[in-house]
C-alpha cells in the first residue's frame, strides 16, 4: 500500500503542499519519513471559515433523514476500505493492525450512531398559561464549529467531532493532529465521496497555536471541541469564553483503579494489563495508578508484571505483535525521566523501565511497584505504557487515593461486592466508572471527564446535545 499525497480540504478542494512549508509525518516503527503535511497559511484558514460560514445554512436545513444517509453512506465506505485505513493508523502511530482495524470499526460506528439520533433530536410542547398559546423548546444546530483532534486515536476522536457536529446540522472547521493526517483525510474522502456538500467539512493542518488562535476569534465560530492536554486545553478553553463561545473539552487523565481484597486479582491483572497496553498506553482513559488491597497486592503484581514481561512488542504491521513504539519521542522522553524519578522516589522495577533495542520509539512495558504519591509518573498523567501498583488498607483510604488528583476521567473498580461496588462509584469523581472490566467508552455512551479533565460530553444522546441549542418559540 502506497502513503497518500497529503493535503488540507477546504471548500471541497483538496490544497496541496504547493509551495506552503511542510512537516515531516514520521512512522514511529522504523522512523521512515512517511510524508509531508502541508503548514496551512492565514488565507488558508480565513477560506476554511468562510466556507463552514456559506455551508451552514444549506446543512442546516437538510432534513436530518438526508444528512443520516449521508453519515450512513460515509460509515460503509469506511468500513469497505478498512484494510487501508487500519494500515494507516498503524504507520502513522505504530499500534498493532488489529488494533487500528478496531478503531475503524468504531470510528465507522460514531457515524452509525448519530446518523441513528440525528432522526431523534426532539423538542419539547410546554402547556401554556392561557388558551390558544403553543409554547416550543426547539433544538437548532449551534453553528459552524472550530475542532482539534489529538494524534492518539487519529480515527475515533476526528470521527466523533464530525460526526457529532454534522449530525446535528453544524458546519466543522477540523484541525486533526499534524502527526496523523492521512487517516484524517481518508475519513473526509469518505464522507465527501458519500456525497456530503462541499464546504460543510473542511480539513487544517499546520502551527496548532496559529489555526486554534484564528478560528476560535472568528465570530463564524459557535462553538468549540479539543481533544488533547489539560494546558492546552484550558488555553482554549479561555479564548472560547472569551468570545462567549461553548467549549466541550476532552482533557488528560491519570485513572485510578481499585483492586479490592474479594475481587480475583489474576482476572483482574490480566484485564488491566490489555488496557494498559493499548496503544502503548497513549490512551486518556487508560489504567495507571493501581491501587490494590493488601491480600492479594502481591499475587496482582506478580502476574501483572509476568504478563508484562512476556509481551511482544515490535512494529504493529507484524500480526505477532501485541504492542507497538510510542507515537512520537516525546512521549520516550518521558518514559525516561517518569521511571528515573519513580526509583529515586523508592519504586521498584517490577518489569520493563527501558528503551527496546529497535530502530523506532520503542518502550518496554513497565510496571513499578510500590510507587508512593511523590514522583513524577503518580502526578502527572504518563501516557504511555507505564503502571504503577500501590498497596491499600481500606475502601477509604484506596477512595482518598483514587480522588487526590485533579484529573477525573475513567476509572477502574474490581470487587465482587456489590455495596463496595455502589460506594466506589457514588464517591469515585470521574466522568466514567467501570466495574470488573475496561471497556471506558462506546458511540452510544456519554464520554467526558470532571474536574480538570474536561468540559462536556461527547458520544451518547448527551454528546449530540452539545451541537445544539435550545429556542424557545411561544405561538399565539
Ligand atoms: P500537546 O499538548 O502538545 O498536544 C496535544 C494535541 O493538541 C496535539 O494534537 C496538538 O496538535 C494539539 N495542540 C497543541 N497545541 C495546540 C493549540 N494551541 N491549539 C490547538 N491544538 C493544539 O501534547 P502532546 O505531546 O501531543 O501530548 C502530550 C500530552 O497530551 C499527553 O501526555 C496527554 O496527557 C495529552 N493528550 C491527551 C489526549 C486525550 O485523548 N485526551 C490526546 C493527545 C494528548
Amino acid at each position: 500500500m502506497e502513503y497518500p499525497e497529503l493535503n488540507l480540504l477546504i471548500d471541497g478542494r483538496a490544497v496541496p503542499v504547493g509551495n506552503r512549508p511542510g512537516l515531516e509525518v514520521i512512522d514511529p516503527a522504523t522512523l521512515a519519513v512517511l510524508g509531508r503535511v502541508p503548514v496551512a497559511a492565514t488565507e488558508d484558514i480565513d477560506e476554511a471559515l468562510d466556507a463552514a460560514r456559506r455551508s451552514f445554512p444549506g446543512w442546516r436545513d437538510t432534513p436530518a433523514l438526508e444528512r443520516a444517509a449521508i453519515l450512513r453512506r460515509a460509515a460503509a465506505l469506511m468500513r469497505e476500505r478498512t484494510p487501508r485505513l487500519a494500515w494507516l493508523i498503524t504507520r502513522e502511530l505504530g499500534k498493532p493492525l488489529s488494533e487500528s482495524e478496531k478503531e475503524v470499526a468504531t470510528a465507522a460506528e460514531m457515524f452509525e450512531w448519530a446518523a441513528e439520533e440525528a432522526r431523534r433530536t426532539y423538542g419539547r410542547l410546554i402547556p401554556g398559561r392561557v388558551g390558544g398559546i403553543r409554547q416550543m423548546a426547539i433544538p437548532e444546530p449551534v453553528g459552524p464549529v472550530a475542532a482539534f483532534s489529538g494524534w492518539n486515536a487519529p480515527a475515533i476522536t476526528p470521527s466523533r467531532k464530525i460526526a457529532g457536529a454534522l449530525a446535528a446540522g453544524c458546519s466543522i472547521v477540523i484541525k486533526p493532529s499534524e502527526e496523523t493526517p492521512a487517516i484524517a483525510l481518508e475519513i473526509a474522502r469518505a464522507l465527501t465521496d458519500a456525497g456530503l456538500p462541499a464546504g460543510v467539512l473542511n480539513m487544517l493542518f499546520g502551527d496548532p497555536g496559529e489555526i486554534s488562535r484564528r478560528l476560535i476569534a472568528s465570530p463564524v465560530t459557535r462553538m468549540v471541541t479539543f481533544t488533547g492536554s489539560t494546558s492546552i486545553g484550558r488555553d482554549l478553553a479561555v479564548m472560547a469564553a472569551s468570545g462567549l463561545k461553548r467549549a466541550t473539552l476532552e482533557l488528560g487523565g491519570h485513572a485510578p483503579v481499585l483492586v479490592f481484597d474479594d475481587a480475583d486479582p489474576e482476572a483482574a491483572a490480566d484485564a488491566l494489563l490489555a488496557a494498559k497496553l493499548r496503544n502503548s498506553g497513549q490512551i486518556c482513559t487508560s489504567p495507571t495508578r493501581m491501587y490494590v488491597q493488601q491480600g492479594v497486592y502481591e499475587r496482582f503484581v506478580q502476574r501483572l508484571a509476568d504478563r508484562a514481561r512476556n509481551w511482544r512488542v515490535g512494529n504493529g504491521l507484524d500480526a505477532a505483535v501485541q504492542m507497538g513504539p510510542m507515537a512520537n519521542p516525546r512521549r520516550l522522553a518521558a518514559m525516561e525521566s517518569m521511571v528515573a524519578d519513580a526509583v529515586k522516589h523508592g519504586a521498584q522495577l517490577a518489569a520493563g523501565g527501558a528503551r527496546l533495542d529497535l530502530p523506532g520509539w520503542f518502550w518496554a512495558p513497565t510496571v513499578l511497584r510500590d510507587a508512593g504519591p511523590d514522583c513524577l509518573a503518580a502526578n502527572t498523567e504518563p501516557f504511555g505504557p507505564l503502571a504503577l501498583v500501590q498497596p491499600f488498607r481500606d475502601a477509604d483510604e484506596a477512595l482518598a487515593m483514587a480522588n487526590r488528583l485533579p484529573f477525573g476521567l475513567a476509572s477502574y473498580v474490581f470487587t465482587r461486592d456489590a455495596a463496595t461496588a455502589r460506594i466506589a462509584s457514588e464517591r469515585i469523581e470521574s466522568g466514567v466508572v467501570c466495574i470488573n472490566h475496561c471497556q471506558a467508552s462506546l458511540p452510544e455512551t456519554p464520554f467526558g471527564g470532571f474536574k480538570d479533565s474536561g468540559l462536556g460530553k461527547e458520544g451518547g444522546v448527551e454528546g449530540l446535545q452539545e451541537f445544539m441549542q435550545v429556542k424557545y418559540v411561544s405561538q399565539m
